[in-house]
Parts: structure tokens; sequence; C-alpha cells
């Protein structure tokens, strides 16, 4: 049984190890099928402005495997970005996403919406990528302005050379750029501006804290502040209860998005939503500036 011997000669085998090694190489080959069977989807979550009106939406990607049913995505993108199979997926979410958007211009409830798509490191990082991103606007005649791209930290000062190179590029085309799950890295200020970035999206980790008497409201506040001060909107992610929400509303944070908003959910299910609003809320123009 055993697999391996240590260096001393000892001879391990640990069968939770295997197994889950296992387990993860099934899932790893199920994945690479999952295009082709179409068990993949996108999911929309709707973003709103201060006057809670929705602007935008983010799009996360759906597997529903045959046997295990939803599988979450923090389960299998891991499995992805550990090989070249994330670029396959995410050729596909971003076609997936442009093909919606450019569904949603003939409709008069969706037309203004933003489509923020996640990038992967691996992903961002391939030679290929900028190419990816014109393909899948010119092939779908979406508006590279109504695209944005959620980007993380790691991932963007990796090789910022190359990173503010690429973004420039895809500006250039009327693509925007946001920093995902701002405040658990450990970008410095002056790396950050650099970037020609758009948006920050305030981790939810600092969201959930924030209620009636909120410790976490000096964080949220200097990153609003801050972000005022370089010109970038910002979203705060994971917004859940009331008293969060008027708590970032006192803070002036100028998006929101998160369950107290809306659940992720399938194309059809959002317009029926958003249509059913419509009497009640104006949907506005989501330009860079709406401060
Ligand atoms: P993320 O980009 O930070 O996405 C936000 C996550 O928070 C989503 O989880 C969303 O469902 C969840 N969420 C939204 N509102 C709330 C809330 O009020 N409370 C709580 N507790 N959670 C909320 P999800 O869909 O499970 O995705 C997890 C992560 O997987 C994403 O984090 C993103 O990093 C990654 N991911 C999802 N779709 C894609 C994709 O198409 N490509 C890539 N590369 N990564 C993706
Ligand atoms: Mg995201
Ligand atoms: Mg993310
Ligand atoms: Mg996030």
């Amino acid at each position: 049984q055993a697999k391996s011997a240590g260096r001393d000669g000892y001879r391990f085998f640990d069968p939770v190890l295997q197994s889950k090694l296992e387990a993860r190489a099934a899932l790893e080959t199920a994945l690479h099928g999952a295009i082709a069977a179409r068990q993949l989807a996108l999911h929309y979550q709707v973003q709103v402005n201060a006057r809670l009106q929705p602007v935008g939406v983010e799009a996360l990607l759906r597997w529903r495997h045959p046997h295990h049913g939803q599988v979450p995505p923090g389960q299998f993108i891991p499995i992805a970005e550990a090989s070249a199979l994330i670029l396959t997926l995410g050729e596909w979410v971003l076609q997936a996403a442009c093909t919606q958007l450019r569904a949603w211009a003939d409709q008069p409830h969706a037309c203004r919406l933003t489509i923020s798509v996640n990038v992967s490191a691996r992903q961002f990082a391939h030679p290929g990528f900028v190419d990816q991103v014109h393909a899948a606007l010119a092939s779908t005649g979406a508006r590279p302005d109504r695209l944005v791209l959620e980007l993380t930290e790691s991932t963007m000062l990796h090789d910022i050379d190359d990173t503010v190179r690429k973004m420039q590029t895809l500006r250039s085309l009327g693509v925007r750029f946001a920093l995902d799950d701002f405040g658990t890295g450990y970008s410095c200020l002056s790396q950050l501006q650099r970037l020609p970035l758009y948006q920050l999206k305030i981790d939810r980790s600092f969201i959930q804290d924030l209620g009636p008497q909120a410790s976490d409201a000096v964080i949220v506040r200097t990153i609003v502040g801050m972000a005022r001060s370089l010109g970038l909107h910002v979203v705060a992610e994971g917004v859940e209860t009331e008293a969060q929400s008027k708590a970032l509303a006192q803070l002036q944070c100028p998006g929101f998005q998160g369950y107290l908003f809306g659940m992720p959910q399938p194309a059809p299910a959002l317009e029926a939503w958003l249509r059913s609003q419509a009497g009640t809320l104006t949907v506005v123009h989501s330009e860079p500036s709406i401060f």
C-alpha cells in the first residue's frame, strides 16, 4: 500500500489525503467535459447605486454536475486554476457574458447594465488574454463599455508592467477594471495608483461587522475616502442586512452588492425582477464617474 518512501526510509500512506486527491482528480476529469456537456451556466447578481437603482451585475460561474449537483465555484475554480483548464473556462465565461450583454442591449430594462466578469490570475497572465477579450466582444457585438473585468491584487501586481500594458490596451477599447476583494491583499497605494482602475470592491469581511455600532466603519470610511480622492468608484460586497446598508449609505459608499439586494440568479429571473422594479425605479446610466 505504501506509495512513497521518506528520506529516512519510513513509508507512509495517508488514506484521507489519498481519497482527497482521488476526489479532486475525479472532479478535474468531470470539469474537462463540463463545457461540452452544457453543465456550466452564468448566474447574475445585481449591483445597485446609492439610490438603490440597479446599475450592473456580477457574472458568477455555476457548475451543475450530474451526480454531485451544484458544485460551488470555491471548489472547482481552484482546480481549474491549477491547470490550463482555467483558460478554457475563462474563455467560455467571457463569451457567455458578452453574449448576454448583446442580448440585453435590446431590452429596455437591462440595456444599461454593466456585466462584471471575474478573471483568474493565470488567465490574465496568458499572452492571449487581450485577444481573448477582444474576440469575445467582436464575435458577440457587445459594447466594450458595458464590460468590467474583476481582478485581484495578487493578479495585478504579479508582473506590474505586463498588467499595466494589458489594462491600457483594453481600457482604450472601453473595457473597465475592478479590483476584487479589496482590503485582503497587501498592495501599497503607490502601486495601485499605476493601474488604470475604475472600481474597488470592498471585501465582504469588512462589511460583515458593519452595523449600528460599527468598529469596521473606520476601515470602510477610509477606503471610500481614499477611493474618492483617487477618482475610483466603490462597491461594497456581501451586503446582507439593512443595518449594513444604512451604515454604508452613511459612509457615502456609492455602490452595493449582496443578498440584501438580490441573489445570484439566471438571466431570465433577473430580467423578470428588473421588469417588476421598473415601475418603482429608474435605471440610470452607469458611467465611470457617478459620485
Ligand atoms: P467573488 O468574485 O468575490 O464573488 C462574490 C461571492 O460572494 C460570490 O460567491 C457570491 O455569490 C457571494 N455573495 C454575494 N453576495 C453575498 C452576501 O450577501 N453574503 C455572502 N456571504 N456571500 C455573498 P460564489 O458565486 O460562490 O463565487 C465565489 C468566488 O469564485 C468568486 O468570488 C470568484 O472569486 C470565483 N468565481 C466565480 N465565478 C467565477 C468565474 O467566472 N471566473 C473566475 N475566475 N472566478 C469565478
Ligand atoms: Mg468578483
Ligand atoms: Mg474574486
Ligand atoms: Mg469579491
